[in-house]
């Protein structure tokens, strides 16, 4: 299956990317990861991605499609693939019909602004490994220390409060178009994100019949 998940910054897209990767066996992939660790390994992808990350901007559709046409095209996703935080722009997402790649369903979940804001300013995630908490709903067992490899939880730079505010807004401008974008192509399931992650991914798998 080929699927695309849509939604707010901090609607747990990536949460509910990995639910659906357990049970699909497909990749999931996300150019926000993708880029981090272009940042982090200092290629000159990301430094070049460093400056609209941590003001909250989208980066140019020319280096998301480069990226997503060299890692749709390896091995891995041949049998399918979700897509978590790309398409973020009807550019983006017009190339992907460009490259002939046929989604299957487009998976918005739909959360208010509101609790977006809390969810993002609670959000920490491990400085080495990547894996995603919350100081709420998803708390480490040791306090700033990963579950999976004891490394140093931090906040993103770009969860910080006048950053979340400007990608917010940067979604509702730029992303939030392509629910009506895949709307009219027949594509789109709705999702209310739900208070508990489990029955968020509950709603989910029920309306993708998986
Ligand atoms: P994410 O982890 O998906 O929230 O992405 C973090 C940041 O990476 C975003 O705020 C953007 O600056 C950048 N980014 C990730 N994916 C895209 C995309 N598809 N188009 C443009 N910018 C992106």
């Amino acid at each position: 299956m080929k699927l695309i998940l849509l939604g707010a910054p901090g609607a747990g897209k990536g949460t509910q990317a990995e639910v659906i990767c357990d049970k699909l066996a497909i990749p999931a992939i996300s150019t926000g990861n993708i880029l981090r660790e272009a940042m982090k390994n200092g290629t000159e992808m990301g430094r070049k991605a460093k400056s609209y990350i941590d003001s909250g901007a989208l980066v140019p559709d020319d280096v998301i499609i480069n990226i997503i046409k060299e890692r749709l095209a390896a091995d891995d996703c041949k049998n399918g693939f979700i897509l978590d935080g790309v398409p973020r722009t009807v550019a983006q997402a017009e190339a992907l019909e460009e490259m002939g790649v046929e989604i299957d369903k487009v998976v918005d979940i739909e959360v208010s602004d509101d609790t977006i804001v809390k969810r993002l300013s609670g959000r920490r995630v491990c400085s080495a490994c990547g894996a995603s908490y919350h100081t709420l709903y998803k708390p480490s067992a040791l306090p700033d220390r990963c579950d999976r490899c004891n490394g140093q939880l931090i906040v993103r730079k770009d969860d910080e409060p006048a950053t979340i505010l400007e990608r917010l807004r940067t979604y509702h401008e730029l992303t939030e178009p392509l629910v009506d974008f895949y709307k009219e192509r027949g594509k789109l399931v709705v999702v209310e994100g739900q208070e508990e992650v489990a029955d968020t991914s509950r709603l989910l798998l029920e309306k993708l019949g998986v």
